[in-house]
């Protein structure tokens, strides 16, 4: 690592800790100057936004400060989906020195996101902030459990800091439990289907371990999930809710009641559904995110599917950052094969995510061994499609293909990735 990268990293995150525990006021400046550049940027050089600001009649100058931010049109990820990425990126720019970030958040629709290694890093530090903020320490061994390819280990760990092993996204937990108990992490990093694989093996006796930490991002967890994890893992899982397309956006300290806001690096509007207007703290409405940090590929008013509440007032642990009340994002169910046992959904969502023509895509499950797979899109090849998940879920599994013209979530309820018709959901407070 070169030491111009290394000097910005630190001096980012000591201000990231610093602004950590201040309150917003003090930094109001800060965010309403990276507000303004990230406006101007999108606004002037950006096609996406450069259009949307025309349409609605906004000159980036006219935006002083988050507030005037309403003025401006919701956009989604299915909207920057269906464009190329020169229209959703900073004319000009050089995507073979950008990292690319993939999801479908909650909404099934996969995006690619560029970053730069700047905006990487940040958040990288990002996440160690939350991290820090749950009682993580340096010297702990944590195990992620939620990256679909494990990435190379760092140049720090050599050092004994920061170390991380990982079990990818698309394995067997059933596979690695003598690995995982090989490991002792002191910090699991996971989802709530995730957590719950790993109370089944638990409860089993196949795993032993006791991390002082556990962390749940990426998917709601239920009370029921929360109480089985903290007796059979030892600890009360910490959420964290983010987005690959910011990183974490909002998390729990160790008090583990309300979500800290980032909000040094975002702006997070709760917003009525139908108006797009600002609605009032503890009601629950739609995430909309501006991010103050993006230099490719700006976010504005954002909405990444989820609902939460803004809540008043401040945390008992004492920091400054804004909260939110409740987070109420992606819902998903645990697969079973043909014989009942219990497989992540996270595998088969990486076969449909990487699979060419899916636009959107949900995962239906109304018996044991078989699967409906609902594209909105294709064509897809749809002998390859069904060896994948057969990999996945049982050479056996019967695999039917739907095209609906659109997927679109079922009456007033969100939109749920994988629904499990067959056994109790595993998921949904
Ligand atoms: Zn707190």
């Amino acid at each position: 690592m070169d030491l111009v990268r290394m000097t910005r990293l630190w001096r980012d995150s000591r201000a990231l800790r610093r602004r950590e525990w201040q309150d917003p006021g003090a930094y109001r400046d800060l965010v309403t100057a990276r507000l303004r550049d990230v406006v101007h940027l999108a606004a002037t050089r950006v096609p996406h936004y450069r259009e949307l600001f025309r349409e609605a009649g906004v000159r980036p100058d006219d935006v002083h400060g988050p507030e005037d931010l309403a003025a401006l049109p919701i956009t989604t990820n299915r909207a920057l989906r269906d464009l190329p990425r020169e229209a959703v990126t900073v004319d000009g720019s050089d995507f073979d020195a950008l990292y690319d970030k993939w999801s479908s958040g909650s909404t099934g629709v996969t995006l690619h996101t560029w970053v730069t290694p700047h905006e990487r890093d940040v958040q990288a530090l990002n996440a160690l902030r939350v991290f820090h903020a749950g009682g993580y320490r340096a010297r702990d061994v944590l195990l992620d459990l939620l990256e679909p390819y494990a990435p190379k280990p760092r140049a720090i760990e050599r050092l004994g800091l920061y170390r991380k092993h990982y079990i990818e996204l698309k394995e067997d937990l059933a596979d690695h439990t003598d690995a995982i108990n090989r490991m002792r992490p002191d910090v699991v990093l996971a989802s709530a289907t995730l957590l719950d694989l790993l109370c089944d093996h638990a409860e089993s006796g196949a795993l032993t371990v006791r991390p002082r930490l556990v962390f749940n991002t990426g998917e709601r967890i239920a009370p029921r999930q929360r109480e089985r994890a903290k007796a059979l893992l030892g600890t009360a899982p910490i959420d964290v809710y983010g987005a690959s397309e910011f990183g974490p956006i909002a998390f729990q300290c160790a008090e583990r009641d309300g979500y800290h806001i980032n909000a040094d690096g975002l702006i997070v509007d709760i917003v009525d559904p139908a108006t797009g207007r600002p609605v009032p703290p503890g009601t629950v409405g739609q995430v909309v995110i501006t991010g103050l940090l993006g230099r490719v590929m700006p976010f504005i008013r954002y909405s990444v599917g989820d609902l939460a509440a803004l809540r008043p007032g401040r945390c008992a642990c004492g920091r400054g950052l804004p909260l939110l009340e409740s987070v109420q994002g992606r819902l998903i169910d645990m697969l079973l094969t043909a014989d009942g046992t219990k497989v992540s959904p996270w595998g088969p969502t990486i076969v449909l995510e990487e699979t060419p023509g899916v636009d959107r895509y949900q995962l239906v499950q109304d018996a044991p061994g078989a699967l409906l797979v609902r594209i909105e899109g294709g064509p897809v090849d749809e002998a390859d499609v069904t060896a994948r998940l057969r990999a996945l879920l049982g050479g056996t599994l019967a695999v039917r293909f739907e095209y609906p013209d659109s997927l679109t979530a079922e009456g007033r309820h969100k939109f749920r990735l994988v629904v499990n018709r067959c056994a109790p959901p595993s998921t949904g407070a």
